[in-house]
């Protein structure tokens, strides 16, 4: 039998992941020629008025989207999220000092074990006990902790906070790598965000880190320079050479955010996606959602077969219709779909028609 060759990809890969056609095209343009000026975004010096320009409308679009307020600010830093696993602490405690961290799961996890290189560490609550299918209650956070550490979405288990603890008494601080600008939350209300930007808002390589200043310069001992958050404050997210081109994606979709017409935009599509995929989950009981209701992510669905014998006559047919990215994570198996902002309606509705075709059909 001849495959049919999709000309539709409907992408629901979980990192890096999908982004706007618009943003590939553009970004492609400029490694040929940026801004028509004969150069590519790659072989310009990051100190011209060519690359200057691109990193203060980053910055600034990044505090008009989240409608942040004078004492936070952003950065562009190098790295990945695993980072600021690290920078995080070694920034904010001193030896004796304690961090309260929430642990959901594979990133929280990985989180909290660079916090205790660089003080003490509590768990305010977990869901290890439950196999973190479910965000954890009543968190018990000692006020003497210096922040609270949340994963906002759990990008592997599929979990997600969806009422944030604003009110547990020490600064907040969230990974927001997988959920980043997908809904709207009181941004303020966080002392520290930090997230890679290839789930969410473009190429890897390159950190969001919004970080309120007034947390910072508590710690005694002394902090390298390329790690100092209060360097890259004062040098404007410019203290060496940025990761230029990741920082020229994330501003394109950026742009393409604020055209959709921002945080509050997205969120609204975003839960008619969830609406409908999960909608369509419940209905159809071949399959079976892993999260408790009530936690489960708008952003990383994670499902199961009931007859797992199945498995792999649902991904063949999931690549034949030119779905990709849908197999679950190595470490927790079963199916993952992916719903960033820039995957459309449209890939959740075709989805959702091939898992009811499947569910009529005999195993
Ligand atoms: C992907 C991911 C990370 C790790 O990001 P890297 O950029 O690979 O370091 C951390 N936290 C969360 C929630 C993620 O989804």
């Amino acid at each position: 039998m001849i495959e049919s060759v999709k000309s539709v990809i409907h992408n629901f890969n979980a990192g890096p992941s999908v982004l706007p056609k618009e943003v590939f095209e553009e970004a492609s343009r400029a490694v040929i020629d940026f801004n028509e000026t004969g150069l590519s975004i790659l072989e310009i010096g990051h100190r011209t008025n060519l690359f200057e320009p691109v990193m203060a409308e980053a910055r600034a679009l990044t505090k008009e989207l989240m409608q942040l307020d004078a004492d936070h600010e952003v950065l562009f830093l190098h790295g990945g999220a695993t980072t600021q696993f690290m920078q995080v602490p070694m920034n904010m405690l001193n030896e004796n000092d304690l961090a309260s961290y929430a642990d959901t799961g594979t990133w929280a996890v990985k989180a909290i074990k660079e916090a205790k290189l660089f003080g003490h560490v509590e768990i305010a609550g977990s869901a290890k006990e439950n196999n973190y299918t479910s965000i954890p209650k009543n968190l018990s956070v000692s006020p003497t902790a210096v922040y609270l550490h949340i994963t906002t979405n759990e990008t592997i288990a599929g979990t997600q906070w969806k009422k944030i603890p604003y009110d547990c008494g020490v600064p907040l601080i969230a990974d927001m790598s997988s959920d980043i600008m997908s809904r709207v939350l009181d941004f303020n209300k966080f002392d520290l965000i930090y997230a890679g930007a290839q789930k969410n808002m473009g190429a890897a390589g390159v950190n969001l880190v919004v970080v309120n200043k007034n947390i910072l310069g508590k710690v005694s001992k002394p902090i390298p320079t390329i790690l100092d958050y209060r360097t890259h404050i004062k040098e404007a997210s410019m203290l060496n050479t940025p990761p230029v081109f990741a920082v020229y994606v994330a501003l394109l979709t950026l742009r393409w955010l604020k055209k959709q017409g921002g945080v509050a935009a997205l969120e609204k599509l975003n839960n008619a996606k969830a609406a409908l995929f999960y909608n369509t989950l419940d209905t159809l009981p071949v399959f079976k959602g892993v999260v408790v209701k009530e936690d489960r992510s708008f952003m990383n669905a994670t499902f199961i077969l009931q007859d797992v014998t199945r498995e792999k006559e649902f991904l063949d047919l999931c690549k034949r219709e030119g779905m990709v990215g849908i197999k679950g994570h190595r470490s927790v198996g079963g199916f993952r779909v992916s719903m960033y902002n820039a995957l459309k309606l449209e890939s959740i509705a075709a989805l959702t028609d091939l898992m009811k075709d499947f569910a009529n059909k005999k195993g």
